[in-house]
């Protein structure tokens, strides 16, 4: 019934904790977990989820905090976007939130790094996994330079993934023919602002996600995320926007299976 679009389970706090995490997900109903890799280093335990597990899939991409690892090519990515159960590039992006005494102007390596998962998605058709933190200006300026949103050519496709932003940026993103995901942050009480953000999203362009282990939703806040919490996203919005919880989970699997087409084309594969 839902579908968990963001989480990190290869995390060490997940160590060991695979089949109790997988048989909490089915108890909630909850289908299907997208893994998402942040490292190179990392892939092979990301890939090794879903190639072990019928209902997991994986990304490749290394995190726009990610510093002091292996820089991706283009080829890199390309090679592991190939593999069976890789759906998507990412998670990428720009995050300007945790500058460590450096401008803006010291982060062209981070930017770089964003161009080169944007061109793998290009040549690949596979969707991107965006994160933007204390960047959005960059992170949609960037996008549309490299997207190939011009005439006549293929432009990119994606989900703006964990979003805090303002509804313009919402709206950006929308215009350029990209999903937005909600986490837990959407539950949180000092969130109003992005509860006014979701109302405004189409509900054919909204998927959910736990980010798992970090951003619990409420009632779960502070502890440890798992996919089978992605429910609550899903209640919160069908609060928001009148609807039944049912109704919110049938449109964000639906969604996530448009954007990801390779999820459905490779089940079981
Ligand atoms: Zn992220
Ligand atoms: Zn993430």
């Amino acid at each position: 019934m839902f579908t968990d679009s963001h989480c990190h389970l290869n995390f060490p706090d997940f160590q060991g904790q695979i089949p109790q995490i997988r048989a909490a997900m089915a108890e909630a109903q909850v289908d299907r977990a997208l893994c998402i890799c942040t490292t190179l280093e990392e892939f092979a335990d990301v890939h090794a989820l879903a190639t072990g597990h019928d209902n997991f899939w994986a990304t490749v991409g290394v995190h726009p905090d990610t510093e002091g690892l292996r820089e991706p090519t283009l080829d890199d990515l390309l090679e592991r976007a190939a593999l069976p159960r890789v759906v998507g590039i990412g998670e990428t992006g720009l995050d300007y939130y945790r500058l460590n005494g450096r401008s803006v102007a010291d982060m062209e390596w981070q930017r770089e790094r964003y161009r080169v998962h944007i061109r793998a998605a290009r040549q690949t058709g596979l969707p991107l996994v965006i994160h933007t933190r204390s960047a959005s200006d960059d992170t949609l300026a960037i996008l549309r330079e490299e997207g190939g949103f011009g005439a006549g050519e293929t432009a990119v496709q994606g989900v703006f993934h964990c979003f805090t932003e303002t509804e313009a940026v919402a709206r950006a993103a929308l215009d350029l023919g990209f999903y937005i995901s909600f986490s837990g942050i959407l539950t949180f009480r000092n969130a109003a602002d992005l509860r006014e953000v979701a109302g405004f999203v189409p509900l054919d362009r909204i998927l959910i996600e736990t980010d798992s282990p970090y951003l619990a939703p409420v009632p779960y806040r502070g502890k440890t995320n798992t996919p089978a919490y992605v429910p609550w996203v899903a209640k919160q919005i069908a609060e928001l926007k009148g609807l039944t919880l049912e109704a919110v989970a049938e449109a964000t699997t639906t969604n996530f299976l448009r954007l990801f087409p390779r999820v459905s084309l490779m089940n079981g594969a």
